[in-house]
């Protein structure tokens, strides 16, 4: 599968011009889950973790994400691609 992932939080380390995701692998989660979790709890663990629901779309977020001046970029062993 090709997909493409486009977001417009240009101040996450993933982030590319284009509103483009450029991390290899992305994990969405719903809010309650993503807030009680550590950092090294992302994508690369993803068939591990419960599935949950959601309300709507703004109780969903990127687990992903990590701040492009953040020290904690390799915490979660997530590469970004170019
Ligand atoms: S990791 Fe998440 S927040 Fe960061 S650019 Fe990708 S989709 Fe956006």
């Amino acid at each position: 599968m090709n997909q493409h992932i486009h977001c417009i939080i240009n101040n996450c380390h993933y982030w590319a011009n284009g509103n483009k995701c450029e991390a290899n692998e992305i994990l969405v989660a719903n809010d309650s889950f993503a807030s009680k979790q550590q950092d090294s709890i992302d994508a690369t663990m993803a068939k591990q973790l419960t599935p949950a629901s959601a309300d709507s779309c703004m109780s969903t977020c990127c687990k992903t994400f990590v701040h492009k001046n953040s020290d904690q970029i390799s915490a979660d062993s997530i590469y970004k691609m170019s």
